[in-house]
């Protein structure tokens, strides 16, 4: 049967409007769609192929553990989950690891157990949750509402209650909202769907300030920062502002679904026998490719690799940049980059996006205004010229309509 994007329209819901191409094939940063034509991929599945596509180390856990023991539920341990969460209790600041699949599972978990703990220990009263106006915590409907975006939480009916919104980056805004009955705040320590915005030191400090201030629990969702992403492991790492609970997502099984929520033991106690559970959580097939990908990109060479990386791009994007006038500003961290498109072109970073595939090169939008690369943290030199290249010819062809 031969498999064509006109297909997709006929038996998907229509939720998601994806390209004319349908890759199937990739390899490192380069990827080749039906036709034959290959990509430089800046987009990594956004943010989440961190070693490229088809990583040796990676393949080889999949096929290893994929003749051993792929399923067993969690009335009984793996071996594979209790190592990976080892490696990730020695890795953060955290002691113990709740396994799911997916950044949201992980983020439903962080906010149940925020309730709960906030009921065991302070009473029914304490059950507000603070979170940012832009922030995305993903789509179940009690992440889809904590995050900060109507359009994606509204026409549901009624949402879970007492969530509310501040401004990010704006302290002061907070401040006024946060109290003794704040059982939660949650945000991403660098958001990322909401345009790829880094927090202000004197911002992210002090929401950790009034956290402590109000007995609120700080939870910071890394889906799409951790695992080297912003050139440290965790991000919270390089701010310098430990969270309570840590969401990891994303990166973490390099494209094999898997998420985690990582906590403290006090904490972690009110999550007690029975009170929340997954069947796929912490299988073994997802944990041991995760472990593969913990442990390759948890080495300094890895994530100094990523600031490299990082001042590569910028330095041939405002080269780029130079000559096309395009962009106000390149946002972001490591290799989560977001290029602001200036006044001339507002609204319109989804033209670049498309005109960059035109040229052989897979990039991301994140909201109207930005273009956003994520692409795998072990990409090589030369596949980033290449890139930009193709980039710079996308950027041409929007400039000269
Ligand atoms: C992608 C993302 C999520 C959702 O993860 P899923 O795996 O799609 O459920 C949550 N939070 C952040 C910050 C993300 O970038």
């Amino acid at each position: 049967m031969t498999i064509t994007r006109a297909q997709f329209d006929e038996v998907m819901v229509p939720n998601y409007a994806p390209s004319a191409v349908i890759p199937v094939k990739g390899e490192g940063s380069h990827v080749w769609d039906q036709a034959g034509k290959q990509y430089i991929d800046f987009a990594g599945g956004i943010a989440v192929n961190c070693l490229g596509h088809c990583h040796p180390a990676l393949v080889g856990a999949l096929k290893e553990q994929g003749e051993k023991l792929w399923h067993v539920a969690n009335v009984m341990a793996n071996e594979p989950a209790i190592r990976l969460a080892q490696k990730l209790v020695n890795a953060t600041f955290a002691d113990k690891v709740y396994f799911a699949n997916s950044g949201a599972e992980a983020n439903e978990a962080a906010l149940k157990l925020a309730r709960r703990w906030a009921l065991d220990n302070y009473g029914a009263q304490k059950s507000q949750i603070i979170a940012f106006n832009k922030g995305f915590h993903g789509r179940t409907f009690f992440t889809v509402t904590v995050g900060g975006q109507a359009a994606y939480s509204d026409g549901f009916g009624p949402k879970p209650g007492d969530v509310v919104h501040a401004d990010y980056n704006d302290l002061e805004s907070f401040a006024k909202i946060i109290s003794d009955d704040t059982c939660a705040v949650m945000l991403e320590p660098l958001q990322g769907e909401g345009g790829v915005v880094s927090p202000t030191a004197e911002f992210i400090a002090g929401v950790r300030e009034l956290c402590d201030k109000h007995n609120a629990l700080l939870i910071f969702d890394e889906v799409q920062t951790g695992v080297g992403r912003t050139g440290d492991l965790y991000a919270y790492q390089g701010l310098g502002v430990t969270p309570d609970i840590l969401s990891t997502a994303k990166a973490l099984g390099g494209g094999f679904p898997i998420g985690a929520m990582l906590t403290t033991t006090e904490i972690a106690k009110h999550l007690k026998i029975g009170t929340h559970g997954s069947t796929y959580g912490g299988n073994p097939l997802a944990c041991a490719v995760a472990e593969a990908a913990f442990d390759t990109v948890n080495t300094q060479e890895v994530l100094d690799g990523v600031k490299q990386k990082e001042a590569l791009f910028r330095e041939l994007l405002g080269e780029i940049n130079e000559k096309y006038n395009v962009f106000s500003e390149v946002r972001g961290k490591g290799l989560l980059l977001g290029l602001v498109v200036n006044e001339n072109y507002k609204g319109r970073a989804r033209d670049f996006m498309v005109a960059a595939v035109e040229q052989g090169l897979m990039a991301l939008v994140a909201g109207v205004d930005v273009v956003r690369f994520t692409p795998s943290l072990v990409i090589p030199e030369a596949d980033i010229r290449e890139g930009m290249a193709r980039f710079e010819k996308a950027v041409a062809s929007v400039v000269n309509g």
